[in-house]
């Protein structure tokens, strides 16, 4: 019956990534054949997600606290910070390698046709714990496409502004979205094979 609400649940569930119709179909089918209490649960969880994730007031990754656990941690180096896209980039760094200083998440990359620009992506935020004077230096960890270069470059002027060192992980290593395609090693050899900027 189109328009009913087995359709709509079908529609709803297709803002999942990579799922198209026929998986949502069978989803839809799946839960509510076998598996309604999984599927309670699910939505209870994912909205009050919805409702309770927010970003972290010094990093911007997303958590539900006002600071997340790795800024709030003493045992961080303070004078490092890495740039990365997304929260998903922090997850890989973190297993892959031995880094110990601190994040600033962008969720997201400069890419002006789609209206993001350094505002965006709380690059006024970056310029201020910049100018506190507490980081030595800044590794630009974005992605190798054409907006991650530009984001890189871009924060690595506001670096040279301050007089802050600028450093840029090995060229061509995806780090996050790409993660499937990324092992651990390279991503570690990617880190240690930084070079100034
Ligand atoms: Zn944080």
């Amino acid at each position: 019956m189109p328009g009913g609400l087995i359709d709509r649940l079908i529609e709803a569930l297709r803002c999942l990534p990579g799922v198209g119709p026929k998986s949502a179909q069978r989803m839809a089918f799946h839960v509510l054949e076998h598996d309604r209490g999984g599927a309670t649960h699910l939505a209870k969880t994912l909205l009050e997600s919805v409702d309770t994730i927010g970003r972290c007031s010094q990093c911007r990754t997303l958590t539900e606290l006002k600071t997340c656990a790795l800024c709030a941690s003493d045992r961080r180096e303070q004078n490092l910070l890495c740039i990365v896209e997304t929260p998903a980039d922090v997850l890989a760094i973190e297993n892959a390698t031995d880094y110990r200083g601190l994040y600033f998440v962008l969720l997201g990359r400069l890419s002006p046709i789609d209206g993001i620009g350094p505002k965006e992506l709380g690059l006024d935020q970056l310029a201020v714990r910049l100018d506190n004077g507490a980081i030595d230096e800044v590794i630009l960890a974005t992605n190798p496409t054409v907006e991650g270069e530009a984001t890189a470059f871009y924060i690595s002027e506001m670096c040279a502004d301050r007089n802050i060192r600028a450093t840029r992980i090995a060229h061509g290593v995806p780090i996050g979205g790409e993660l499937e395609y990324t092992d651990r090693s390279t991503i570690s050899h990617a880190f240690s094979g930084r070079r100034d900027v």
